[in-house]
């Protein structure tokens, strides 16, 4: 059960939950947020091309997202499984990506969702902005980065249903009580 895709609103704390899985599991966790952040950070040429963008709340262009993961997929320490978050989020992510994992004979295992109440992720959100400072977390943004997420992600999670991939886990409540049923549920499948 190698894998995985970790998948919900913005806020909803999947880097968290993402690292902790992929530790317990000896995956890489894939953030396409944090290779943009980090790309912005060191003004790479991906950097600046996506820095207003992130800024805005909006989505990189799927051409660009999908090569940086179809690199990234292609690591070595990527091959016998990974985690993915914040990725795919739109239909021809998750076209591209069946694409990707089809070259290399292999499939997604399972996908995890966090479920949470959207006034909750907004606060959250705005907490985080406190503390880490990033520049798409202010109301407005926040906002925008919700209702971009509602009509273009949230759908995609029907699809995963439809391939029976798709665990649905309540993301509310503390992050160790969030640790431990997404760890259940890895339990479940793994017999
Ligand atoms: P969050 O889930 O809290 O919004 P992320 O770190 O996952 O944070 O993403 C931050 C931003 O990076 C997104 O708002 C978007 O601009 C960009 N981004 C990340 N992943 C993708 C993706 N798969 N497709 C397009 N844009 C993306």
């Amino acid at each position: 059960m190698t894998r995985l895709i970790i998948f919900g609103a913005p806020g909803a704390g999947k880097g968290t939950q993402a690292t902790r899985i992929a530790a317990s599991l000896g995956i890489p966790a894939i953030s396409t947020g944090d290779i943009f952040r980090y790309n912005i950070k060191n003004e790479t040429a991906l950097g600046l091309q996506v820095k207003e963008i992130l800024a805005s709340g909006a989505y990189v262009p799927d051409e660009v997202t999908n090569a940086i993961v179809r690199d990234r997929l292609d690591q070595p320490d990527a091959v016998g499984g990974f985690l993915l978050d914040g990725y795919p989020r739109t239909q021809a992510q998750v076209t591209e990506l069946d694409d990707m994992l089809a070259v290399q004979g292999t499939s997604l295992d399972a996908v995890l969702e966090l479920t949470v109440d959207t006034d909750e992720v907004v606060q959250r959100l705005l907490k985080r902005a406190e503390i880490d400072g990033r520049a798409d977390d202010t109301e407005d943004v926040i906002r925008h980065r919700l209702r971009v997420y509602d009509e273009e992600t949230a759908p995609l999670a029907a699809l995963y249903r439809e391939r029976g991939l798709l665990h649905q886990v309540d993301g509310m409540g503390e992050m160790d009580t969030v640790a431990e049923r997404l760890r259940a549920v890895l339990a479940t499948l793994q017999s």
